[in-house]
């Protein structure tokens, strides 16, 4: 039984299923670490986080819009905003220093269909490439979908 429901979402199966078939098992509920990334590739050492745009406030993204609530709850809002994004640094830097490479997929870069096709591959050059961080999109989709 997985820990925690959410940790199932659409975008999650959509990648993890993308990964598989391209070899990648996802090994996130035995990967021994303090935290859960949402995918895990134990043999590559990589954790992959998949953020919603909303909640852990991609920078520029559509999606990130402010909340419209009155000045009580707006306080507590912004408060699990800082507080997310607190845990994703923490997290992030935790993982790089134990020499591990961490990447951030956005929820709109798998949203739609035609984006997934395009940031799908994205998700395999760069585990094929070097780098440390990751994040895709690079830069949030500006055109309306
Ligand atoms: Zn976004």
């Amino acid at each position: 039984m997985r820990k925690v429901l959410s940790r199932n979402s659409e975008h999650e199966t959509l990648l993890r299923e993308f990964l598989a078939m391209a070899g990648y098992g996802d090994d996130s509920e035995n990967s021994g670490l303090p935290f859960l990334p949402d995918i895990v590739l134990l043999k590559e050492k990589t954790a992959i986080f998949m953020h919603g745009c909303y909640w852990h406030r991609h920078n520029g993204c559509r999606f990130a819009y402010d909340v419209g609530a009155r000045a009580k709850e707006l306080d507590n809002w912004k408060k699990k905003f800082a507080d997310n994004q607190r845990r994703d640094k923490r997290q992030t830097k935790e993982l790089l220093a134990m020499g591990w490479r961490v990447l951030i997929v956005w929820q709109c870069a798998l949203n739609a269909k035609k984006r997934a096709e395009i940031f799908l591959p994205q998700v395999l050059q760069w585990l094929n490439g070097n780098n440390k961080l990751g994040e895709i999109p690079a830069e949030p989709p500006v055109q309306k979908y």
